[in-house]
């Protein structure tokens, strides 16, 4: 199962965007930022950034991610989005013997094919088992490991690129197991910020349209239903 816990971020996330956008449009000097204001003109003015997209101002919130139970599919995924910090664990110095496993529902739900897959995975672990009896070393033996294969990783990215990364990633065109750990790391981040995050998440719900054209997923209109009233 995937496991997604919200390790760390900034102190009062919202308020320190609020301080930004009042940097810009205020005369207010650094000292005064915080000064009169209070947790009301705190969520008006992360609405007004977040409305009207001034997303510089939301890079001074960072969340930091700790995630479990996820295959290494799902963090090539991942570490494609650049605007992030990472840290996973080393298939180099940490041996994979007994390696768990990441089986997708679409194998699972039809027991011929669950019967092959966990079948090949037993004989990838007795491989890998003996290739570092052999005196392979664990930087080697795992090229025979599977992309099925479980692994756990850190991830810190700021709010801006937070919305653009479920903007992506809730939508029903990503892949189920990513979606997945980013509709987990959305609820994770609106118990903090629940302002900043105000309607986040896949394109069409963030903005109200479908971004994908011919690859649309078909749903808009059922999508659209889990957008908030502003
Ligand atoms: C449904 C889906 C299918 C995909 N299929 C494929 C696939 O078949 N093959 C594949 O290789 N990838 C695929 N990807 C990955 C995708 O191409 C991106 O690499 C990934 O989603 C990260 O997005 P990003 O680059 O926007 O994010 P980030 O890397 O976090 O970048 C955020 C934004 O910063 C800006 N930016 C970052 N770096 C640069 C730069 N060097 N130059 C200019 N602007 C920059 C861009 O505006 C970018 O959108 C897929 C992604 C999705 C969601």
């Amino acid at each position: 199962m995937i496991k997604v816990k919200l390790l760390d971020y900034t102190p009062e996330p919202e308020r320190v965007v609020a301080m930004a956008a009042r940097l810009c449009y205020s005369a207010s000097g650094a000292e005064e930022l915080s000064e009169r204001l209070d947790d009301n003109k705190v969520r008006e003015m992360v609405r007004k950034m977040v409305r009207i997209g001034h997303g510089s101002t939301l890079e001074h919130a960072s969340f930091t991610f700790g995630i479990e139970g996820v295959s290494r599919v799902l963090t090539h995924q991942l570490v494609r989005h650049r605007i992030a910090s990472y840290d996973q664990q080393s298939q180099r110095y940490v041996a994979a013997h007994g390696f768990q496993y990441i089986t997708p529902p679409s194998i699972a739900e039809k027991p011929a094919a669950k019967a092959r897959y966990e079948a090949l995975m037993e004989e990838i672990r007795a491989v890998y088992d003996e290739l570092t009896e052999m005196g392979v070393p664990k930087e080697d033996a795992r090229y025979v490991l599977a992309n099925a294969t479980e692994t756990k990783i850190l991830v810190t990215m700021n709010a801006r690129s937070l919305m653009h990364f479920f903007n992506l990633r809730c939508c029903n065109r990503a892949q189920w197991e990513i979606r997945e750990m980013a509709y987990k790391m959305l609820a994770e981040v609106k118990k903090v910020a629940p302002t900043l995050f105000f309607n986040a998440g896949a394109s069409c719900v963030n903005t109200g349209r479908c971004p994908e054209g011919e690859m649309t997923c078909g749903r808009l209109q059922e999508m659209l239903k889990l957008r908030e009233k502003d």
